[in-house]
């Protein structure tokens, strides 16, 4: 499959037609944006890194059940997926407080929450990502009842799946968000990535971070922490 044009461009990947119309081609980037792209920066090997662990983990949903957009990887930072339409949803999971919640909340980060909690966001940069709830997803449209019960369901059964995975590896898997998209039977799968941009990452026993929140909040060894997820999740 051969990339033709690209149809967009995201702050971390562009995304291409490709000479079949029912596959797209992602191509991850080094550029790393935060708090809503003020602040701009590039983090060495991420893309490649991303990509990977993206994959490696989809393939482990897809095992446990969770259909997504995952075709094939094709190079170190390219992949091969289904062609979809996005829910303009961003669902957070979150198991402990951390980030946007222990703010708004005024707890402590690292507070275990009670049981986990979903939120979700309506997917519109000018608008910063508003946070919604069921009412206005069903009012405006963005999904359906049974659409929105389907996607919530997934994102509780991604959780626990991956924090299984992970607590294996040592990491502990504190939030993170998840976008689905509709292929054009009308079947919802999980699409975008799952990395250490999109996931709170801790170190399970000394709770250092290995994640974003090391460039959004300048604590240096971005770099370091990526590879170190790599390393492992894949053994490298
Ligand atoms: N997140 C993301 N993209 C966003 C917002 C959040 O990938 O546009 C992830 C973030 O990395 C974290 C989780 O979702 O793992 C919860 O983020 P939070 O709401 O705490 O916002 P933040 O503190 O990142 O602004």
């Amino acid at each position: 499959m051969e990339k033709t044009v690209q149809l967009y461009e995201g702050k971390a990947k562009k995304v291409f037609a490709t000479t079949d119309p029912a596959y797209y081609i992602v191509d991850y980037k080094d550029d790393a944006t935060a708090f809503n792209g003020l602040k701009k920066g590039t983090i060495q090997g991420k893309g490649e890194i991303n990509n990977r662990v993206t994959n490696h983990l989809m393939g482990l949903l897809e095992k446990n059940g969770v259909p997504t957009h995952l075709v094939r990887e094709l190079s170190p930072r390219e992949t091969l997926v289904k062609k979809v339409a996005i829910v303009p949803l961003e669902v957070i999971v979150r198991n402990i407080a951390a980030g946007s919640l222990a703010k708004r909340l005024g707890l402590e980060e690292g507070t275990k929450l009670g049981r986990t909690v979903l939120e979700f966001c309506y997917k519109n940069d000018e608008l910063g990502d508003p946070m919604v709830n069921d009412y206005h997803i069903l009012a405006m449209g963005w999904a359906t009842e049974a659409e929105l019960k389907l996607i919530s369901d997934y994102s509780l059964k991604i959780n626990q799946v991956l924090s299984d995975y992970l607590a294996e590896a040592g990491i502990e898997l504190i939030d993170f968000k998840l976008e689905f998209g509709k292929t054009d039977d009308g079947t919802i799968v999980l699409a975008d990535e799952i990395s250490p941009d999109t996931c709170r990452f801790w170190d399970i026993k000394t709770h250092e971070k290995l994640d974003k929140d090391r460039f959004r909040r300048d604590l240096g060894g971005v770099e370091d922490a990526y590879k170190e997820i790599l390393r492992r999740l894949l053994g490298e």
